[in-house]
C-alpha cells in the first residue's frame, strides 16, 4: 500500500501540471483522487495546477475538512468532495475551465460525438446550467445530482467542466478528449454556418464501438504523452 499511496500522490500532483500544460487551465482548475478505502481524498492548495506537488497534496474529507496537510484547499472542494460522496465507482476527478467547452455551453450547443475520440462522451454528458463557482457543500451535491449514473463528464454553463471517472489519469485524458471534441465541433460548426443539421454527428451506435477510447491502452499512451508535456 505504501509505494501504491506513493504512485497517487504522483499521478494526482502530474495531472494537475498536465491540466496546465496542456491547455485546460491556467491559474485554475484541479485535479483529484480518492484515497482507497477512506473517505477522503488528495486535493492540490489553492494555487495553479502547474505548482501542484506530491509532497504538498492535501488529504480532505468528504465534508470539505482537510485533515492532512499544509496548506489553503481549492475553493471548489466542494466538486471534489460531494462527487466521491456520491459515486462510489468514481476514482479520479478533474475540474477545469477549458475555452471550447466553455464557448459551446454559452450557445446552447450539447456536445455531439464528431470524432473518434469524442465516441465514449456518447450520452455520458450531464448539463450544469447554474453559473459560478461550486464554493458550497449545497453547489458541490447539486452538480453531483447532475453528474449521477452513468455520466462520465459535465459542462459547466459558463464556467467549465469536470470529469469523474474510475482514477485520475482516465479522468485528466478525459478531460483533454472533451475539450478535444468541443474544439472540433465550434470548427465544425463555423464551417457549416452555424446550422448544427449539417454535423455529421456519429450515431449512437458508431460511438458505443468507440468505447475503447478511454479504455486503459489508449489511456496510458495519451497519460504518457502529456506527462511529458508537463515534465519538460
Ligand atoms: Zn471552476
Amino acid at each position: 500500500m505504501g509505494q501504491d499511496l506513493s504512485q497517487l500522490r504522483d499521478d494526482v500532483a502530474l495531472a494537475n501540471r498536465i491540466l496546465e500544460a496542456a491547455g485546460l487551465s491556467n491559474a485554475f482548475g484541479h485535479a483529484s483522487a480518492r484515497l482507497p478505502g477512506t473517505a477522503t481524498f488528495l486535493l492540490p492548495t489553492r494555487r495553479s495546477p502547474r505548482f501542484a506537488q506530491a509532497s504538498s497534496l492535501l488529504v480532505v474529507d468528504f465534508d470539505g475538512k482537510v485533515v492532512a496537510g499544509d496548506g489553503a484547499p481549492n475553493s471548489e472542494l466542494w466538486i471534489h468532495a460531494r462527487l466521491y460522496a456520491a459515486r462510489p465507482d468514481i476514482g479520479g476527478i478533474v475540474h477545469a475551465h477549458p475555452e471550447a467547452c466553455v464557448c459551446l455551453t454559452q450557445i446552447g450547443e450539447p456536445h455531439r460525438v464528431v470524432h473518434n475520440q469524442g465516441g465514449p462522451f456518447h450520452g455520458r454528458v450531464a448539463v450544469f446550467d447554474k453559473i459560478g463557482l461550486i464554493r458550497s457543500r449545497t453547489l458541490g451535491d447539486e452538480l453531483a445530482s447532475a453528474l449521477d449514473g452513468g455520466n462520465i463528464a459535465a459542462m459547466m454553463r459558463g464556467h467549465g467542466i469536470t470529469t469523474a471517472c474510475a482514477d485520475v489519469r482516465t479522468a485528466i485524458v478525459a478531460a483533454l478528449f472533451l475539450e478535444e471534441s468541443a474544439t472540433l465541433q465550434l470548427r465544425m460548426l463555423a464551417a457549416a454556418g452555424g446550422d448544427a443539421s449539417r454535423l455529421r454527428e456519429f450515431t449512437p451506435d458508431e460511438a458505443k464501438r468507440l468505447d475503447d477510447q478511454l479504455g486503459p491502452a489508449i489511456v496510458e499512451r495519451a497519460w504518457d504523452y502529456y506527462a511529458s508535456l508537463a515534465s519538460s
